[in-house]
């Protein structure tokens, strides 16, 4: 008994160290909240970069050149969960916004910080729910998705951006595949 629960409690612990996005890992992909006031009434400025180029990839990878993220805002606050590093609210009006926590943000590299606010907008913006499916390549268990509910961070993303974004758009897994199989 003891030996199977020891990698129940490693994966447990894993995920818990693990940058997560402010979903709940079992249950609703997005935070409904109830009422229609957002905590914020605008974005801030922090965010207005990564905002123009998730909107610049969702044109040149989607060939929408109309492509906004419009009213979606995105500020620094609690994400309510102390795993969750961000989360996306969607209220009873539909209105719709990003809460970031910036101690994670303030010791974050940037094309982490990219990760994470285009998973939040794949959520806000893509209506995407999370999709954890993972392949091995090369041995190494790959994320299908940069929607996983643990963040792909680091060289993981950096390395294989394209493939990823072509996913989070165009929801062809095959590019992150190719990606991986090509630098893995
Ligand atoms: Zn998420």
């Amino acid at each position: 008994m003891k030996n199977k629960l020891l990698p129940l409690i490693v994966l447990s612990l894993i995920a818990i160290l693990s940058t997560s996005c402010g979903m709940p890992i079992i249950g609703k992909h997005v935070q409904k909240k109830s009422g229609t006031s957002r905590l914020f009434s605008s974005t801030d400025s922090t965010f207005s970069p990564y905002v123009a180029q998730f909107e610049s990839y969702a044109k040149s990878v989607t060939g929408n050149s109309g492509f906004s993220v419009g009213d979606v805002l995105i500020n620094f606050g609690d994400p309510e969960v102390n795993t969750f590093q961000g989360v996306c609210y969607i209220y009873s009006n539909d209105l719709r916004e990003i809460i970031i926590r910036k101690q994670w943000w303030d010791t974050a590299a940037d094309s982490d910080r990219e990760s994470l606010i285009f998973h939040e907008l794949g959520h806000c913006k893509l209506d995407r729910d999370h999709d954890d499916e993972v392949n091995v390549i090369g041995g190494k268990s790959v994320k299908l998705s940069m929607m996983n509910s643990i963040i792909v961070l680091g060289t993981d993303y950096s390395n294989h951006r394209p493939g990823y974004l072509d996913e989070l758009f165009n929801r062809n897994k095959t590019s992150v595949i190719n990606a991986f199989i090509n630098t893995p």
